[in-house]
């Protein structure tokens, strides 16, 4: 059976529903529980006007607490848990061979995305997976 899951999250309301789904297979399966998520770069210029100098890097130390959160209750270490800058297919098959994980477990749609569609990072993590793919189908949007 699995042996390490990575759980990309993209740290919304809708994780909440996916968490039990990576909670139950993971108890199923015993395997080690990895956690990514991933900041895109935003365009090089100044967002100073917003009153915030280093947005990215804000972002960055909100997911690392968020992660660090998600850690918590998930009982994963913070060697397990990855905050990635970059582009967010990428990055997360990156994690995924460099963990050599043999399960990526991910929601079907993001925030934004509709929910009878697959988002464009599932879409690309079921593409470009070495290993076995979960997509977890999100409750529909009302
Ligand atoms: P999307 O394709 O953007 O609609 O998102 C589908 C799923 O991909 C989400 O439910 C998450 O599991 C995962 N995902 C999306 N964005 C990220 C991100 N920035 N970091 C990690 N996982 C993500």
């Amino acid at each position: 059976m699995y042996k390490h899951i990575l759980f990309a999250t993209d740290l919304t309301e809708e994780t909440e529903y996916v968490i039990e789904k990576v909670r139950t297979m993971r108890s199923f399966t015993s395997a080690t529980l990895s956690l990514i998520h991933v900041v895109e770069p935003l365009p090089g210029y100044s967002y100073a006007y917003l009153g915030i100098e280093d947005i990215e890097g804000q972002l960055i130390m909100e997911a690392r607490q968020a992660i660090e959160k998600l850690g918590t209750k998930l009982n994963v270490g913070k060697n397990d848990q990855f905050v990635e800058v970059g582009p967010t297919k990428t990055k997360i098959l990156k994690i995924a061979e460099d963990v050599k994980a043999d399960l990526i477990i991910c929601g079907s749609h993001g925030r934004h995305g509709l929910s009878l569609l697959l988002g464009s990072t599932a879409n690309a993590i079921l593409h470009g997976a070495k290993c076995d793919v979960l997509t977890v189908r999100l409750p529909e949007e009302q």
